[in-house]
């Protein structure tokens, strides 16, 4: 099918860029096109023009540093995803990143795109919500920067408003003696999966389990986040951090998967995830 017709604008600016969104309240950013493009080819899309932001080199940035790592919004996945820098600094970005869709589509695809598209199935939203990290939107009016926790605000819907551009994403870094772990279930290999769960484990200074918190994607409208800490103890009781999760989600059933199905196997990826996180951490702590 061809796409509807629509305005282009290929700017190559970020000045340039936010002069473009400006000037057509119905336009769409277009990056890696991995989404917006089938989108529009199926006639769900029809935004009046494109504002194409792959020509402004200022925007294609990675940068990891102490605090975290900043991906700037024409950062490919592939690109963050094998980046070594980003991954001794928030490796659940790279651990992540492998079970988005197959490696052509990641050398397209951007992750601050992903974060703007607001899949409730996508990874990378599940990851920012659960590191509590942030977007930062600029327009021609300002700048601003948004948590995680008020940017998914429905099933591809985020906080970002006409004429705002995501400029970057930050991901904070890793707390010493924190395991992290990714893990999904999809009934094809880089399909979108039916449930994932990223996992964070935290250790005190006597190894026990100062904080466990896991971010899922595919049970819920936005990325779900929830404190295990409690439910799992101080020694890891991740079965009962499972049960508890499975009392918690309310999962929606479709063509794929029931409800029941999906709330079992959400149980089951939480225990393996948590499981897996705390055996890194441990790691991390003997370091
Ligand atoms: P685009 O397609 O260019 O844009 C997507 C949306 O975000 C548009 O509405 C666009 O206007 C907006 N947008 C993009 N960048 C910005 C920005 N900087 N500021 C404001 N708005 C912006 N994704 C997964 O997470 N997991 C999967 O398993 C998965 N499987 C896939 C399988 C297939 C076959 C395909 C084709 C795609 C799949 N994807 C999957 C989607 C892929 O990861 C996309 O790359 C990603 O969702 C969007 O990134 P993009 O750069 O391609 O964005």
């Amino acid at each position: 099918m061809k796409p509807p017709p629509f305005g282009y604008h290929a700017p190559g600016t970020l000045g340039e860029a936010l002069a473009a969104l400006a000037a057509v309240p119905g336009g769409k950013v277009l990056a890696g096109g991995q989404s917006l493009i089938p989108l529009l080819n199926m006639r769900l899309a029809a935004p009046s023009d494109l504002v194409d932001i792959n020509r402004v080199a200022e925007l294609d940035t990675l940068h990891a540093g102490d605090e975290g790592v900043r991906v700037g919004a024409l950062a490919r996945h592939a690109r963050v995803e094998r980046s070594a820098e980003a991954a001794a600094v928030q490796p659940l970005l790279g651990q992540a990143l492998r079970h988005v869709a197959h490696p052509v589509i990641r050398n397209r695809g951007t992750a601050v795109g992903s974060l703007a598209h607001a899949d409730p199935a996508a990874e990378l939203p599940a990851v920012l919500a659960v590191l509590g990290g942030t977007v930062e939107a600029a327009s021609a009016r300002g700048r601003r920067t948004i948590p995680a926790a008020e940017f998914f605000r429905g099933p591809l819907e985020s906080a970002l408003e006409p004429g705002e551009l995501a400029v970057s994403a930050f991901f904070p870094a890793a707390p010493p003696r924190t395991g992290t772990a990714f893990t999904e279930t999809a009934r094809r290999h880089g399909d979108y999966a039916l449930a994932g769960v990223a996992a964070v484990v935290t250790l005190d200074e006597d190894l026990r389990i100062h904080a466990a918190r896991a971010g899922y994607l595919g049970v819920s409208a936005t990325p779900l986040v929830l404190d295990l800490t409690e439910a799992a103890g101080p020694h890891g009781d991740w079965a009962a951090a499972a049960a508890h999760v499975r009392e918690r989600i309310d999962p929606e059933p479709d063509i794929h998967a029931g409800a029941g199905y999906r709330r079992h196997l959400t149980g089951v990826l939480t225990e393996r995830a948590l499981n897996a996180a705390a055996a890194a951490a441990m790691r991390k702590a003997g370091d």
